[in-house]
């Protein structure tokens, strides 16, 4: 099946990056390999909508994957860019914005005594698995399959799941040493967390979970799961770690911890504290954070951590993101989720509609999703149909069934209705797909 045809002048454009990087993206979801065709080179965005190099506009669904939740070139965090770059882009010394924005950080998020700023989500994850390791002085850790915390060498074994089993690289080029200290659990499953305690007894350093997964599609912690892990954690001597780089700023004011209440130890934040630059953080417990230095020994820095234009976004947009904002992105969220059920529903397409606040996404099953291996047993060929449908009527979904939705406080009923219109058609490939 080929596509090119709807897009000629980004079809160009991605035969040209194709010549000097690899695949033609910089980050490989980009490229539309789970869905084919050919990937839209956008060239600006305002409110909803984003508009690519061949003229057309569509509704964003993706936001960047997740930064963008004022919408795309909101006027106060573009004015606040515009100041700080006026100022100079670059010191490499501290700086009044960055103090600024970490008090935003450490007055919305209770847990979070003190907080440092990194560049990206992967580093904010990396620097607190480090963190927790110098704190305990152990080196194991446990993450949940299906869950991403950036492309940490440590972090990327997601795979090979089971119990207490030591995970393999899930990709060459992370070595069975950097893996090998990894334990990769099924989610939602308690037991398994308790025998991975009791297997190694005093070398656990830490679990890392994403607070409600959002990386194998929208797969929220059943009752009383992140609770349970905090308290396994207590009673072993572990750091509890949340991974909100998706959640933070999103699911709430305070994030999943403002959904949840479940108190971490660390916790990392990216995406929408950037405002739609390279800013993100890992903060939480001070005298777990007094171990990094200067203050201690744990050592981490960055050259471009704290720039001076990221946090002016960063700092701009939280202070946009109000109660009112949330409610619209929850009412707008509900109403979303249900025009997709309908229309799927009409078309006789066993689907599952699963939500963590206003982030949601569409499995193709008729089970509930609870792990990994359920969010991977559905027809996610069908997702494919409905996708490009969607693309070629304007709305612009993630391309992967395993990715969430994302919408912003500029999603209007102009955008909303933009979307409603263009659900019956996906709706009827997906009921015709065929794997
Ligand atoms: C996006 C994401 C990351 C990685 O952040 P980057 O800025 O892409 O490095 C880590 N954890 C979670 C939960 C994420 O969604």
């Amino acid at each position: 099946m080929s596509y090119s045809y709807e897009a000629p002048v980004s079809q160009t454009l991605f035969d040209r990056a194709a010549v000097v990087t690899p695949g033609g993206v910089n980050s490989p979801v980009r490229a539309f390999r789970a869905v084919g065709g050919t990937p839209r080179f956008m060239v600006s965005g305002t409110g909803p909508y984003l508009t690519d190099a061949d003229g057309r506009s569509y509704v964003d669904l993706v936001g960047s994957w997740g930064p963008m939740i004022l919408g795309h070139a909101h006027p106060e965090v573009t004015a606040a860019v515009h100041e700080a770059v006026s100022r100079g882009t670059s010191f490499g010394t501290p700086g009044e914005g960055e103090v600024a924005l970490a008090e935003e950080i450490v007055a919305r998020i209770e847990p979070v005594e003190q907080v440092r700023l990194v560049s990206s989500g992967t580093e904010a994850t990396m620097s607190a698995i480090r963190l927790a390791r110098g704190f305990t002085g152990r080196a194991k850790v446990i993450k949940f399959a299906g869950c991403y915390h950036g492309h940490v060498d440590a972090l990327l074994a997601a795979a090979g799941s089971g119990l207490a089993t030591f995970a393999l690289p899930d990709t060459p080029g992370v070595t069975g040493a950097q893996a090998g200290d990894t334990v990769v659990l099924p989610y939602n499953d308690l037991d398994a967390v308790r025998a991975a305690f009791a297997a190694h007894p005093g070398e656990i350093a830490c679990v890392i979970t994403e607070a409600s997964p959002g990386n194998m599609g929208i797969v929220p912690p059943e009752d009383g799961f992140n609770a349970g892990l905090k308290e396994l954690c207590g009673e072993n001597g572990a750091l509890y770690i949340s991974d909100e780089v998706m959640t933070g700023f999103r699911t709430s004011k305070a994030g999943w911890y403002g959904v949840d209440g479940v108190r971490p130890d660390l916790m990392t934040f990216g995406k929408v504290m950037g405002g739609g630059f390279p800013a993100a953080a890992f903060g939480g417990r001070a005298d777990v954070m007094a171990h990094l230095a200067p203050v201690g020994p744990v050592y981490q820095a960055g050259t471009l951590s704290g720039n001076p234009v990221a946090t002016a976004a960063g700092l701009a947009q939280l202070r946009l993101l109000d109660d009112a904002v949330y409610a619209h992105l929850g009412a707008a969220s509900a109403q979303l989720r249900q025009l997709v059920s309908e229309a799927l529903t009409k078309e006789g397409v066993a689907h599952r509609v699963q939500n963590a606040s206003s982030m949601f996404s569409v499995f193709f099953t008729d089970k509930p999703v609870r792990n990994y291996d359920d969010a991977r047993a559905q027809e996610s060929f069908r997702f494919t149909a409905f996708f490009h449908s969607m693309l070629a009527d304007g709305i612009y979904l993630p391309p992967s069934a395993f990715e969430s939705w994302f919408l912003s406080a500029a999603h209007d009923d102009r955008a909303l209705e933009q979307i409603a219109q263009a659900l019956p058609a996906a709706a009827r490939a997906a009921a015709e797909a065929t794997a």
